[in-house]
């Protein structure tokens, strides 16, 4: 197999910058390049799309639609709950970022949108949902996922580790 072009099993590095409404909101400026397993959905699928087949050194613009990236606003994914489910000594704060987990273990990432003293209303939209993303991107290197990187299905950073 061809290994010098973006594919599903290889780790691909970028640079990248991401805007949204003419606002850059992320770049991998003064940072080292971001690494990715490619096919393993650890970036959105409309970008990911766009970049197979790419070559070391390409450059790329991509606007991504929302059903691509973070997915369409949802009026509906909003959800209140009682303020007393929440520790007493707990700061609420509007825009606090929860893990949530349901009866069946499924774990879901909400924000506080508002609240009063008796309820908090929680929004399930990622804050990127509804928005068209505009990347630009260069790959800077494609290699070869080391055994335990294809099985977890992400890289390994230098220097990071995890069980
Ligand atoms: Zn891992």
């Amino acid at each position: 197999m061809n290994k010098d072009t973006v594919q599903d099993g290889l780790v691909v590095s970028m640079e990248y910058t991401l805007s949204v409404d003419g606002e850059v909101l992320d770049s991998s400026q003064d940072a080292p390049p971001l690494q990715f397993l490619a096919g393993y959905d650890n970036i959105v699928p409309g970008l990911e799309r766009e970049m197979i087949g790419m070559k070391i050194g390409e450059s790329k613009n991509v606007v991504v639609s929302p059903s691509d990236g973070y997915g369409e606003f949802d009026e509906d994914a909003f959800m209140e709950v009682p303020r007393g489910d929440f520790p007493d000594d707990m700061e609420v704060e509007i825009g606090m970022e929860l893990g949530i987990s349901d009866e069946d273990g499924n774990h879901q990432m909400a924000f506080i949108e508002s609240f009063d003293e008796k309820t908090v209303r929680l929004d399930f939209n990622h804050p990127l949902a509804g928005a068209e993303l505009h990347f630009t991107i260069k790959v800077v290197d494609l290699r070869e996922p080391t055994s335990e990187e294809l099985e977890h299905g992400h890289v390994h950073e230098e220097g990071h580790h995890h069980d």
